[in-house]
């Protein structure tokens, strides 16, 4: 890997002062943990002249019980800052479940959620030295002009493969946005685009601030959620899949259902049709008719190791083994 470059690095100590630098230096990047800007930069990924470090923001660093029961979490708070605190293991275990598996426990010491919401795509073909990429003439994502995985498209198919984000999903949380013209709030889904070159819905200078967890109905009792993963590397990889499961039951009965997946498109996706099966008794049916969803929402592409097929298969199980683990006790 190569050396890391210079920039400037700017530290600023509010949300103001942050939306401030960015309008000053429209190339900056901004840095929460850095486990994967670092990583980038020094691939030759990106190249920014400033860095602003978002970390030194209060505001960015807490989590907050909001009226009603519900929690807004800090953009800048870390994975290992929230897995500690009782009320996310509580109410949203399915957030919890994904922290613990991001990565290994020292990336998880500085990496941020909002890092993990706002991750780069992945690709077998991008995030690879700068002598790799140059060898095999760059790639449309960055510098090239041919997608080496699909390449007599125009379309990058790099994989979203952050673990966080389902979670959230499912959980029906909303996330905060800050920038020039003031802040806005939206379902964390409507700040993805399936765009492995251009995932992202946010304006070069705006800033995720926050995620809300709302209180109720997730996190009432009868309400249970989780995810799982598939990796290559059980004790540290990015998920070739990853999915994330909300429900509410009435006994046997299904109340309500949200399936969200990551790994396998170029942002995370809430599974469309879970609704007409409410009303169904639980069942391995029920399990059978879920991963029948998925194949016609998902797209896994040639951008891993392993074969768009597999990642199918994977995910599909995945599913069908988390929302037994979530019923088995209705
Ligand atoms: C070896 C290794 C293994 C990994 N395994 C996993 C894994 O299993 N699962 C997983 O999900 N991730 C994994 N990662 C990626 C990364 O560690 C995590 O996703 C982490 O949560 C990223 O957070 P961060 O704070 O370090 O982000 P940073 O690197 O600081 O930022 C990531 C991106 O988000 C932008 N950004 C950061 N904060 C904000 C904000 N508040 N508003 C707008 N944009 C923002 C940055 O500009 C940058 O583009 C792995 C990384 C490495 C190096
Ligand atoms: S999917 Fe294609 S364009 Fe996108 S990063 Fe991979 S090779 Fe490059």
């Amino acid at each position: 890997m190569e050396y890391l470059p210079d920039f400037d690095l700017l530290r600023p100590k509010t949300v103001d002062e942050a939306l401030a630098l960015r309008r000053e230096n429209p190339e900056a990047r901004l840095l929460a943990g850095g486990t994967d800007l670092i990583v980038n930069i020094r691939r030759g990924i990106v190249d920014p002249k400033a860095v602003i470090d978002i970390t030194g923001i209060a505001d960015l660093r807490a989590i907050t019980s909001t009226g009603g029961g519900g929690l807004r979490i800090g953009a800048a708070v870390t994975l290992a800052e929230f897995l500690e605190d009782r009320r996310l293991a509580d109410d949203y275990p399915a957030l919890r479940e994904a922290a613990a598996e991001v990565a290994a426990a020292s990336h998880r010491e500085v990496a941020t959620l909002g890092g993990n919401l706002c991750l780069d795509t992945r690709c077998l073909y991008y995030n690879q030295s700068e002598w790799w990429r140059s060898a095999n003439g760059y790639c449309l994502k960055y510098r090239g002009d041919v997608c080496h995985v699909a390449p007599s498209g125009t379309h990058c198919f790099a994989a979203f493969s952050g673990d966080l984000a389902p979670a959230v999903m499912v959980l029906g949380g909303t996330v905060e946005i800050a920038g020039p013209d003031g802040g806005r709030t939206v379902p964390l889904g409507e700040i993805y685009e399936d765009d492995g070159a251009a995932h992202l819905r946010l304006a070069e200078d705006e800033i995720l601030t926050a995620v809300h967890l709302p209180a109720t109905p997730h996190a009432a009792p009868r309400w249970r959620s989780g995810y799982a993963k598939a990796r290559v590397r059980g004790a540290i990889d990015f998920p070739l899949a990853g999915a994330a499961i909300a429900l509410h039951t009435e006994g046997r009965i299904l109340e309500d259902l949200r399936i969200a997946l990551t790994g396998t498109n170029s942002c995370p996706i809430l599974i469309a049709g879970t609704e007409r099966l409410v009303g169904e008794t639980i069942g391995e049916e029920t399990a059978e008719k879920l991963a029948a969803m998925l194949p016609k929402q998902i797209q896994p592409m040639s951008s891993t190791f392993t074969p768009p097929g597999y990642r199918r298969k994977v995910v599909a199980n995945l599913v069908r083994s988390l929302f037994r683990r979530l019923t088995e006790a209705s």
